[in-house]
C-alpha cells in the first residue's frame, strides 16, 4: 500500500473504528482515485475524497413490531444519505440478520460513484435494517415494513431520497413499504423504486440488475473476440439478480451449471435452462424455499454448508449474493480452472486480496459499482416514468438498461486503459464515477 493510500486510511479507520466493510470499500477506491487526485490538485484543494467519504447524514431508529405469538420485537432501522450532489439519495433498502452501520456505509459509499456512473441524476445513500424476514410470516413482514417506514418517512421523498429493494426486501416489501407511505403521507408518489407494475412500477425493474450485470460481461468478452455463447458460466446466489443474470445468460447461450443460497450450493452439469430457472423463480420468490430442493428435483449435486460455487471450472463466473463471497483463495482456484470473466452483480463480492488476483491475471474483471448498475439505472428509468406519469414498453426500458451499460463499460475503458492494452475496470469506473461528483461539490461550494 502507498504512503498516500495509508495515511489517507488511517484517517478514514481513525474517524470510523471497526467499520471493516466500510474501510475496505473506501480503500479500494482510495488505490484508484488517490494516483488520480494528487495529478489533479483541485479535487485535493477541496478534499473531495474526504468530504465523499464523510455521509450526509446518518438516521438510526428502533424499529418496535409484534409477531405471530403476539410478543414485541425490536430491530433497528438505518438511512444513510451518503451524497446528494448530483441528485436526490438512491440506494436500496436491506433486510438481513448481518446488517449494521459498516455494511450499510459501505454500499452507500460505493452508490453514490455507481450512481454517477450510470449518467442519470442520482445521489446515493442505502439503507435497511437487521431483521430477517425468512420464515417469517406475510403478516410479520408487513407488521416491520410499516413500523419502519413509519419512521423512514419523514426522512425520504420523491424529491429527497428514494429507497429501493435489496437483499430481503422484494416486491412484497416494498409493497407494504409504498403502502405505509402513502398512509402517512396522502401522497401517491415515487417515492420508492421496484414497485409492482399496476401502481407505478417499471417494466423489466426485475430484470435490470442481472441482465445489466451480462451487458457488461458482455461488453467486456467483446474487447477480446469473446461470447457467452457455449461458455460453462457459474452463478452465485439464487435471488433477485442471480436468477435473471442466469436467465440473460442463457439467452446469451451460455450453460449456467451453479446457483446458491446461504445454506448450500448445486451443480447441475446439463445446465439450468429456461424451465428449470422458472421453477427457481417460483422456489424463491412465492414458495420462500431453499436451493436444496433443485438438487433434489432435477437430481444433481448439491454441496451442503457450502454458499459458493468458486470450484467449479468455469468460463465465466457471476457473483449474485453478497460481499466478500469472493476470497483470495477462490479468485486463484477460479483463475487456475480457466475462468477468464467476472462480472459482479453483487456489490463488493470480492474482496481486496480476490480483486489483486484478477488484475495480475489479467482477467477481464468487472466490479460491481461498474457491473450491477443497471439496477439503479432502471430505478432512475421508473423515477422518470414516475414523474411523468406514463409507462415505456419493455423494448423501450431494456434498450435504455442496454446503452447505460454501454456507456458504462465506454467510460470504464475510457478511464482504465492501460499502456500495454489492458483494461483496470476497477480504476476506470472509480475515477468515470469520481469526476461528475467531485465538479457538482465544487460548483456547490464547501458544505
Ligand atoms: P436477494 O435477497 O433477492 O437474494 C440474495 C441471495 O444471496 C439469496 O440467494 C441469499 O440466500 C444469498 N445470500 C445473501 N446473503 C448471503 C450470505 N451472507 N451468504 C451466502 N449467501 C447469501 O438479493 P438480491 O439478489 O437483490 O441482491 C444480491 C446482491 O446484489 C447483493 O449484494 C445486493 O447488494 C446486490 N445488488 C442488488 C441490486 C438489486 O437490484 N436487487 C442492485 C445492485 C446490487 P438466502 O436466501 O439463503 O439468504
Amino acid at each position: 500500500m502507498s504512503n498516500l493510500v495509508e495515511d489517507f486510511m488511517d484517517h478514514i479507520i481513525a474517524k470510523n473504528p471497526g467499520e471493516v466493510e466500510f474501510h475496505q470499500a473506501v480503500k479500494e477506491v482510495a488505490e484508484s482515485l488517490l494516483p488520480f487526485i494528487e495529478a489533479n490538485p483541485h479535487y485535493k484543494r477541496a478534499k473531495i475524497l474526504e468530504r465523499i467519504a464523510e455521509p450526509d447524514r446518518v438516521i438510526m431508529f428502533r424499529v418496535a413490531w409484534i409477531d405471530d405469538q403476539g410478543e414485541v420485537q425490536i430491530n433497528r432501522g438505518y438511512r444513510i444519505q451518503m451524497n446528494n450532489a448530483i441528485g436526490p439519495y438512491k440506494g436500496g433498502l436491506r433486510f438481513h440478520p448481518s446488517v449494521n452501520l459498516s455494511i450499510l456505509k459501505f454500499l452507500a459509499f460505493e452508490q453514490v460513484l455507481k450512481n454517477s456512473l450510470t449518467t442519470l441524476p442520482m445521489g446515493g445513500g442505502k439503507g435497511g435494517s437487521d431483521f430477517d424476514p425468512h420464515a417469517k410470516s406475510d403478516r410479520e413482514v408487513m407488521s416491520f415494513c410499516q413500523s419502519f417506514m413509519t419512521e423512514l418517512s419523514k426522512h425520504i421523498g420523491a424529491d429527497t431520497d428514494v429507497p429501493a429493494g435489496d437483499i430481503g426486501v422484494g416486491g412484497r416489501e416494498i409493497g407494504y413499504l409504498f403502502g405505509q407511505y402513502k398512509r402517512l403521507r396522502n401522497e401517491f408518489t415515487g417515492v420508492l423504486t421496484g414497485k409492482s407494475l399496476d401502481w407505478g412500477g417499471s417494466l423489466m425493474r426485475p430484470e435490470a440488475t442481472g441482465y445489466g450485470q451480462v451487458y457488461f460481461a458482455e461488453e467486456m468478452l467483446k474487447t477480446r473476440g469473446e461470447s457467452f455463447n457455449g461458455k460453462i458460466v457459474i452463478v452465485s446466489g439464487s435471488g433477485n439478480v442471480a436468477q435473471y443474470a442466469a436467465e440473460k445468460a442463457t439467452l446469451l447461450g451460455g450453460k449456467v451449471v451453479t446457483l446458491s443460497d446461504s445454506s448450500g450450493f448445486i451443480y447441475d452439469p446439463a445446465g439450468i435452462d429456461h424451465d428449470k430457472l422458472e421453477y427457481v423463480k417460483w422456489l424463491k420468490n412465492y414458495e420462500r424455499g431453499r436451493i436444496r430442493e433443485y438438487a433434489e428435483k432435477y437430481k444433481c449435486q448439491y454441496f451442503e454448508g457450502k454458499s459458493t460455487p468458486w470450484e467449479i471450472p468455469c468460463d465465466i463466473a457471476l457473483p449474485s449474493a453478497t460481499q466478500n463471497e469472493i476470497t483470495e483463495a477462490d479468485a486463484i482456484l477460479l483463475v487456475k480452472n480457466g475462468c477468464f470473466c467476472v462480472s459482479e452483480g453483487a456489490n463488493m463480492p470480492s474482496t481486496i486480496e480476490a480483486i489483486n488476483v484478477f488484475l495480475k491475471s489479467k482477467i477481464l474483471f468487472g466490479p460491481g459499482k461498474a457491473a450491477n448498475a443497471g439496477g439503479v439505472a432502471t430505478s432512475g428509468l421508473e423515477m422518470s416514468q414516475n414523474s411523468m406519469r406514463l409507462s415505456w414498453t419493455r423494448e423501450e426500458v431494456d434498450t435504455r438498461l442496454h446503452n447505460i451499460m454501454k456507456n458504462i463499460h465506454q467510460k470504464c475503458i475510457e478511464h482504465g486503459k492501460e499502456p500495454d492494452g489492458f483494461v483496470n475496470y476497477v480504476k476506470g469506473a472509480n475515477i468515470a464515477g469520481f469526476i461528475k461528483v467531485a465538479n457538482a461539490m465544487i460548483n456547490q461550494g464547501i458544505m
